[in-house]
């Protein structure tokens, strides 16, 4: 199988190639394969691309909203046009299946220029301030060159819910994908320039660790979005002070989902499953402490129990397939060693835990776990795993979980499943998070906003709060009579 782009960078409409930079391996977590060879960017290429999008951005920010939304939403057409496309490429990119990518992944993306492109005209608009004869009015203004970085978990996803909001402000972008999945964001960028977008506004430099820095030290670069994990965003963050750039941090997660005893038992596991399986559990805001009170523990355990059992693992492009391998090697070792922490401190495995028997002996498999009677300061319990091991937790009563609920450093996400609907409204008033759900979990789509608190980070994607983001306010009072000086 192989997926290798035309080159490893996309700068100022084109393909670009410097084999002078580390080789990055793409690989194909169900068997191991090695589909792309790329390289990251060396510096040369770093300035290139911000150099290009430096140059093009002033006369994109002088278009109109509308004439920007136009090219995002003929962009989101062409996105699903090629959905099956995207998807297998998504698919061998990360190695979540292909039912899944079909429906989550290139839509996302497309739904994210379809919307940014939709509001642009009356999202962008400014205030007018009455000042008796005086008067103010405020502009949103463009920051200039933004620069995304992206995690490996949702990397068209990534590429579009940060480049859709930027752009559509009259902003441009220099994206670089995860280091583990390269492909996708260079096909988002071939497809904006097919729908019209100018060259020089969305560029994408592959790279890792050592490259980040490259972009968010720049003195071009007004504004940095990282997808990461919290010890990455530390350092993104403390970089992008120095030469105080604006941020936006969405970071990892370890959420709380609360399933009272009143609530809906099959809505409640097939919540808690979609909140740790999904995506190979690769998932931030992911429900991963699943608090069940003590009357119903037993009926939702086996009922689990039996539901996880069946799923489906397999090769990630067969449409039966639900669950896929972890994206690499790297990150499969990092979750059995999770596991094995949860055993030894004394967590019961109610299922799973080793590798599924019917796969690639090459592939990055793990079966879909659940461990019941974990507790609070167990390490599976505390630290974010992004791997598919569901911890379970007991709790009697309401005040107790919400305060065991909120300690952790991390507010991503949280759920509640119960049938009392005052009781869903207190809860989630009480609960440390930027994104929550009621007798739902997960979904998230582009018109609310999502992000997180505490550890988990601050700004926020999708809807127009995004735009917020992407923007800064310009103030012009407007003197109407005599300027009255005293000297
Ligand atoms: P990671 O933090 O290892 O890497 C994220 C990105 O940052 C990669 O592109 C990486 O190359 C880059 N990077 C690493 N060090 C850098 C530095 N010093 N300067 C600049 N860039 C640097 O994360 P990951 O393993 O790719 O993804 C998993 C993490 O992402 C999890 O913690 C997960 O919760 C989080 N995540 C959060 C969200 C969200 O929206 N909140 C979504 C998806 C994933």
């Amino acid at each position: 199988m192989r997926a290798q782009p035309k080159a490893s960078h996309f700068i100022d409409g084109e393909y670009v190639e410097d084999a002078a930079g580390t080789v990055i391996e793409s690989i194909y977590p169900a068997t191991g394969e090695v589909i792309a060879r790329l390289y990251a960017a060396t510096p040369a290429i770093v300035e290139k691309a911000i150099a290009a999008a430096k140059r093009a951005q002033p006369e994109w920010a002088a278009m109109s909203p509308t004439a920007r939304g136009r090219i995002l939403k003929r962009a989101a057409e062409i996105m699903r046009e090629r959905n099956r496309e995207l998807s297998e490429l998504e698919t061998l990119d990360t190695g979540k299946p292909i039912q899944e990518t079909i429906v989550a992944d290139p839509t996302s993306g497309a739904d994210s220029f379809e919307f940014f492109g939709g509001i642009a005209p009356a999202a962008l608009n400014g205030d007018y301030i009455p000042l008796g004869g005086d008067f103010a009015y405020t502009k949103r203004v463009p920051l200039g060159v933004c620069v995304g970085i992206g995690a490996w978990n949702y990397p068209q996803q990534i590429a579009c819910w940060k480049g859709a909001p930027a752009l559509v402000a009259g902003n441009s972008m220099v994206f670089k994908p995860s280091e583990n999945t390269p492909l996708g964001a260079l096909k988002i960028a071939e497809i904006l320039i097919e729908a019209g977008l100018p060259k020089g506004l969305y560029n994408v430099v592959q790279g890792d660790r050592s490259t980040g820095p490259l972009l968010v030290n720049h003195p071009d670069v007004a504004k940095v979005s990282l997808t990461g994990s919290v010890p990455t965003g530390r350092k993104v963050y403390e970089a992008a002070a120095a030469g105080l750039r604006h941020v936006t941090m969405e970071l990892g997660g370890k959420s709380p989902l609360i399933v009272f005893d009143d609530a809906e038992l099959e809505s409640a596991i097939g919540g808690a499953m979609l909140g740790n399986f999904y995506s190979t559990g690769q998932v931030c805001s992911n429900g991963t402490r699943v608090f069940v009170q003590k009357k119903i523990k037993q009926s939702f355990l086996a009922r689990l129990k039996e539901r996880t059992d069946a799923i489906v693992i397999g090769d990630p492009m067969d449409e039966a397939t639900q669950l896929g391998p972890m994206v690499s090697t790297a990150q499969r070792d990092k979750v059995f060693s999770y596991i094995e922490k949860g055993k030894s401190e004394g967590a019961r495995l109610v299922t799973g835990g080793g590798i599924p028997n019917n796969v690639s002996a090459e592939g990055t498999y793990i079966q879909p776990t659940v461990f019941a009677d974990v507790t609070d300061e167990m390490t599976i319990a505390r630290e974010e795993i992004f791997g598919p091991v569901m911890c379970v937790l007991d709790f009697d009563d309401e005040a107790e979980v919400v305060a065991r609920a909120n300690a952790t450093e991390f507010g991503l996400s949280a759920g509640v499943f119960t049938a009392d609907l005052t009781r869903a409204h207190r809860v989630v008033d009480r609960l440390e998070a930027g994104t929550l759900w009621i007798n739902t979990y997960n979904l998230c789509p582009v018109e609310i906003p999502f992000g997180g608190s505490k550890q988990s980070g601050f700004g926020r994607e999708n809807s127009a709060e995004a735009l917020k983001h992407y923007t800064e306010l310009k103030t012009v009072y407007v003197g109407m009579g005599p300027v009255e000086a005293p000297y």
